[in-house]
């Protein structure tokens, strides 16, 4: 098993600051009856660049993770730096792209003003918007469909414009949550195709979450493994795949097959239960601290 900070700042070689942070985060829903600890010592980094894919059992604390590092949901402990700054709100050159696009994109609006929207909010002006949302529907093939609603579109273009939007907005660091969970399965390859094709070409620093271990390893430089609840880092693997990636190459090659069965292994243990044997180890909490 590896040690997580370790071989990422093995990865990290090189580069000085990573571009986001997560210390020690920890977070407890409070609610009348009973505390929910979703997330109990959450440490890690993401380089400026980087693709890195968070897998995890369903209901050990993805989604309350994105949340809080998108300064949506404040943490009951530990933080979250981007750039050297303590997120305590929404970043501005953070984006966010949710498995609910149906909820996220707004019915009344067309295509074309749901992927503007948020370049009005940054005031960006007319004529550079204009050029950002061409490009961003282009990029997802959605050209066509610039005067559509959203409710006259399928899931799976739906969930491009919510990608358009996202990289319209010229994010340094996108944050994807199971985004693909609810498409068909050839949609679901376009889609992965997408995302790594506008993170070769724009930069952009990815942290995607999904459940599905092959798509982990076909997307990411770097797989995080996440325990089961309450949630912390049990393992991390390394995707040394080469980075022209395909759909049929990538997923024939021997190595793919060893990285999957490592992440499957590792998945499987999360599921049983293991922590990990180094870090957080022992650290458990109280019934009163869970109350507090
Ligand atoms: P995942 O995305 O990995 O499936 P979530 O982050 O949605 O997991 O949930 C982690 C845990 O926190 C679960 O036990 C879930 O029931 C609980 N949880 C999530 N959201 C809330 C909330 N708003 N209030 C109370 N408990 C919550
Ligand atoms: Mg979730």
């Amino acid at each position: 098993m590896t040690v997580p900070e370790t071989s990422s700042r093995a990865l990290r070689a090189g580069q000085d600051t990573p571009l986001l942070e997560v210390r020690g985060l920890r977070k407890v829903y409070r609610g009348d009856q009973r505390s929910v600890e979703a997330i109990r010592d959450l440490t890690f980094d993401v380089a400026g660049g980087e693709l890195v894919c968070l897998v995890g059992p369903s209901g050990c604390g993805k989604t309350t993770l994105l949340r809080c590092v998108s300064g949506l949901l404040p943490a009951t402990a530990g933080e979250v730096v981007l750039e050297g700054r303590p997120v305590t709100s929404p970043p501005p050159g953070m984006a966010v792209v949710f498995q609910e696009y149906g909820r996220s994109l707004f019915p009344w609006l067309t295509v074309w003003r749901n992927v503007e929207l948020p370049l009005k909010e940054k005031k960006v002006p007319r004529a550079e918007r204009h050029r950002l949302v061409a490009d961003a529907l282009a990029a997802v093939g959605l050209t066509e469909a610039r005067d559509a609603h959203p409710w006259q579109l399928s899931g799976g273009m739906q969930q491009r414009v919510a990608i358009a939007r996202a990289v319209a907005y010229e994010p340094r660091m996108l944050l994807m949550d199971e985004p693909f969970a609810a498409v068909d399965a050839q949609t679901r390859a376009d889609l992965e195709d997408l995302v790594r094709a506008l993170w070769r070409r724009l930069g952009v620093t990815v942290l995607f979450v999904t459940h599905d271990i092959d798509e982990s390893v076909y997307l990411g430089q770097r797989v995080l493994v996440l325990s089961n609840s309450p949630t912390v880092v049990l393992s991390e693997v390394a995707v040394d795949l080469p980075d022209e990636r395909d759909q049929l190459g990538t997923r024939s090659l021997p190595r793919f097959t060893e990285l999957r069965a490592q992440v499957y292994a590792r998945v499987q243990q999360a599921k049983s239960g293991a922590r990990p044997e180094t870090r957080s180890a022992g650290v458990t909490a109280s019934p009163s601290e869970l109350a507090e």
